[in-house]
């Protein structure tokens, strides 16, 4: 099945569409290329881990990269031995503020610069630069979500600050 990614749905680091962000798979196939349950992928999006992309009708459909963070996630369960809290605690700490640049304003009416219960993308964004945005195709989102980028995506932002 092909959806097209609509006009506003680009990478907001490249300014363009990217092939590996298009939804393709559906949970039955995502699961199986995984080799695990519904009910896992399921949980993950409730935890905050991977935001599915969503049709109209409800049903989730997840890209090429959607797929390679679900690994990520699944090399950090099995082989590092994290929890799924733990996982979460670990990602809320990304400054995602630096990552995206965002005003002394915007820091003030953000839920996810105070505080650090859930990832970034896991709160309600009013009246702040991530209100607009999708965060499929942010940067924090993005760069974060591959186990073999996390590390140096965190040296970069510490060499900047
Ligand atoms: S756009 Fe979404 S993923 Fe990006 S920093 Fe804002 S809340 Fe986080």
């Amino acid at each position: 099945m092909f959806i097209k990614i609509p006009k506003d749905n680009k990478d907001e680091s490249k300014g363009e569409y990217v092939q590996e962000d298009e939804p393709k798979y559906t949970i039955s196939i995502a699961a199986k290329l995984l080799n695990i349950s519904i009910h896992a992928l399921r949980l993950y999006e409730r935890e905050g881990l991977i935001i599915p992309f969503k049709k109209p009708s409800g049903h989730r459909l997840y890209s090429d990269f959607d797929i390679e963070r679900l690994k990520c996630i699944r090399e950090m369960i099995t082989e590092r031995k994290f929890n799924l809290s733990g996982i979460v605690g670990m990602l809320s700490l990304i400054p995602c503020w630096e990552v995206i640049n965002c005003s002394d304003e915007d820091r003030e009416n953000c839920d996810a610069y105070k505080k650090s219960f859930g990832t970034c993308w896991s709160y309600e964004h009013k009246g702040n630069i991530c209100s607009t945005m999708d965060c499929r195709l942010c940067k924090v989102y993005k760069t974060y979500g591959r186990c073999s980028q996390i590390k140096s995506a965190i040296r970069e932002i510490t060499n900047n600050v």
